[in-house]
């Protein structure tokens, strides 16, 4: 089995938001169906069961899928997708509204939003399948919207080219591409033997 094959699946890029008692939450999911082509609009997602916002979703039963467009930006992505709620508020200095279900969606750099409530949810190991009722939408934005593909190419940043050299002793980070023979680390007063090409 070749598992690089599961990276030529196309997925698109959502922030899942939900609000239990006051406390709202959101994180980055990759996955979002609309499966039904009319009323009742029937959609499923999917989710990391440990996830802070999948405990808070479960609780309320309703939550809003906000799709990202290809303006949206790596701090945005991180903010959601890289720290947990349990220990920040992700919504402090944010762009957002309230939805008719009581979830917040996102403003900035969102093509539409959708709202759904719960209506089933089967597990997947490590995720749930949230089977769920589209009961509101709307279109923020006529940017086209990202998909996980273009955020790896255009959104997400490239590593820096390499520049420098580095103590292997003491860290010591040194720039610029030639390190002279007779260099001595200003920290530990190791030579340039010591020092790695970075
Ligand atoms: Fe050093």
């Amino acid at each position: 089995m070749d598992i690089n094959a599961l990276f030529k699946i196309h997925y698109g890029l959502y922030i899942l938001t939900a609000q239990d008692k006051g406390i709202h939450n959101g994180c980055i999911i990759n996955t979002a169906m609309q499966i039904t082509s009319q009323e009742p609009f029937l959609m499923t997602i999917s989710i990391n069961k440990s996830n802070y916002t999948t405990e808070l979703l479960l609780n309320s039963g309703t939550f809003n899928i906000s799709i990202l467009s290809e303006d949206a930006t790596f701090e945005q992505i991180k903010q959601f997708g890289f720290v947990s709620g349990r220990n920040v508020n992700k919504f402090k200095d944010l762009n957002y509204s309230i939805a008719s279900n009581g979830a917040a969606y996102i403003n900035d750099n969102t093509s539409a939003y959708l709202s759904c409530d719960l209506i089933d949810k089967y597990d997947f190991d490590t995720h749930y399948i949230i089977k769920a009722l589209l009961t509101d939408s709307q279109v923020l934005s006529k940017t086209q919207p990202t998909t996980y593909a273009y955020y790896q190419s255009n959104i997400k940043p490239k590593p820096q080219p390499s520049s420098g050299w580095v103590c292997s002793i003491c860290g010591y980070k040194y720039d610029g591409l030639n390190l002279p023979d007779d260099f001595i680390c200003p920290i530990c007063k190791h030579g340039a033997s010591d020092f790695i090409k970075q």
